[in-house]
């Protein structure tokens, strides 16, 4: 039985043509994480504020889309963004 997922990796932000993945850092531990995206979001405006929280220290923090850096990098662990 395949479980269904409510989030998704790549999105695309701004005029950024295709679907990406993305990393964040966390101000806090600086650990790079992958970010993953409500199912329904499929793109945002590169200066939409993104709402994370890491996923190794737990500190909540925010970011500007366009500062999100697209890469893939599955070693990494994960977490859910909120978009207001
Ligand atoms: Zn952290």
């Amino acid at each position: 039985m395949q479980t269904e997922s409510l989030f998704r990796s790549r999105i695309q932000i701004g005029n950024h043509s295709g679907l990406k993945s993305f990393q964040a850092t966390c101000p806090k531990c600086s650990e790079p994480f992958n970010v993953l995206w409500p199912i329904g979001i499929l793109w945002i405006p590169e200066h939409a504020t993104v709402y994370l929280g890491c996923p190794y220290c737990g500190a909540p923090f925010l970011v500007v889309a366009c500062d999100l850096l697209s890469a893939e990098n599955s070693q990494l662990r994960s977490s859910e963004a909120y978009i207001p």
